[in-house]
């Protein structure tokens, strides 16, 4: 538990900065961080790191990035967590255009749930936003479901003036494919330019668009998986929808249930928080877990009220850095 009675139970680990992509709302133009040599955590650092959390009560995780599916030994690591003692769920988050290849062994290895990016489904404007081919994403999604994967959720950041007219072809598309659409408002977390009033699209307005289609009907009580989302039905097409909205809604932070591993092995108690504790050092020079285990407590009592998005935030390295 943190300081604030808050249970804290799921780790999201950046497995790699580096990504096949380059969403606009991510990657800064001519980001280069991952031209310096790579500083990533190793498989055995992730591992130990996972083992010491779930000692500790953490019982979900997260391989996410960057694109977690670039990194080669991602079906090796995957299937090195599953079986660590105390791991409930090991889910992933990608943008699904290597998940072709990859649902079916990622399945094997024991991953259950993959939350995959979707902000177009039109191939044009998907390029625009992402730089990459909304087919391969696709492939991606079809490959997860056919595997059997007990959750597939599709996720979509909302932009004014880019993505908004996707909102009701994605929630058709989710609906036709009962798989849950999850909408998620723009965050400062790639530059400061990223995030302005005038691109601004929030989940207020996200409903408006789906309200001039279909009626949504709110799912009280209604969890799937970890996440801070507030579920609707759209009462025609069938479609759930998840509203996830860290800068308008009030007591955002009130249920909050994570931390963070980046991939250069700082752990961060906040997504919209800039303090970091030092892991990597502990890992490389610590012969016993009792260190480990030391810094994970002190970044669970270092874990802030609440993200500082509303004030002069301004990140210090990119989300892609970071880890969504
Ligand atoms: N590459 C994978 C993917 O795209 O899903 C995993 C990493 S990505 C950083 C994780 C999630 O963060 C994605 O759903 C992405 O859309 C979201 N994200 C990235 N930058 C964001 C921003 N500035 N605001 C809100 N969400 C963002
Ligand atoms: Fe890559 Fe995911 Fe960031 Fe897009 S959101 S640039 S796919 S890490």
């Amino acid at each position: 538990m943190d300081s604030f009675g808050r249970t804290v139970d799921y780790l999201r680990i950046s497995v790699t900065d580096r990504c096949n992509e380059r969403c606009l709302y991510c990657m800064p133009e001519g980001y280069k961080g991952w031209k310096n040599t790579p500083d990533h955590l190793t498989s055995e650092q992730i591992v130990r790191v996972v083992r010491v959390a779930a000692g500790l009560g953490f019982r979900k995780f997260r391989l996410t990035g960057g694109e977690p599916l670039v990194r080669r030994d991602i079906v090796e690591l995957a299937l090195a967590l599953t079986t660590i003692p105390g791991v409930e769920r090991i889910g992933l988050s990608t943008n699904g255009t290597r998940l072709a290849a990859l649902a079916a062994p990622l399945f094997e290895a024991g991953v259950r749930t993959a939350n995959v990016s979707l902000d177009a489904l039109d191939a044009a404007l998907y390029r625009r936003i992402t730089g990459g081919d909304v087919a391969q994403a696709l492939a991606g999604i079809r490959a997860s479901v056919a595997a059997g994967y007990e959750r597939v959720k599709l996720n979509c950041v909302l932009m004014r003036g880019v993505n908004e007219g996707e909102l009701w072809p994605l929630a058709r598309f989710a609906a036709e494919h009962d798989l849950p659409l999850r909408v998620i408002e723009l965050m400062p977390l790639s530059s400061s330019e990223v995030l302005t009033e005038a691109n601004f699209f929030s989940i207020a307005d996200a409903k408006r668009v789906f309200a001039t289609h279909d009626e949504l009907v709110a799912e009280a009580g209604h969890h799937l998986g970890w996440g801070p989302a507030k579920y609707f039905r759209l009462r025609r097409t069938g479609a759930l929808v998840g509203f996830i909205g860290a800068m308008t809604t009030e007591h955002f932070c009130e249920t909050c249930n994570k931390m963070r591993l980046t991939a250069d092995g700082k752990i961060r108690p906040c997504l919209g928080d800039h303090g970091e504790l030092d892991l990597r050092a502990t890992l490389r020079h610590a012969p016993t877990d009792d260190a480990v285990r030391d810094v994970l407590k002190a970044a669970l009592r270092a874990k802030p009220k609440e993200h500082s998005f509303n004030g002069q935030y301004s990140p210090c390295r990119p989300m892609t850095a970071i880890g969504g």
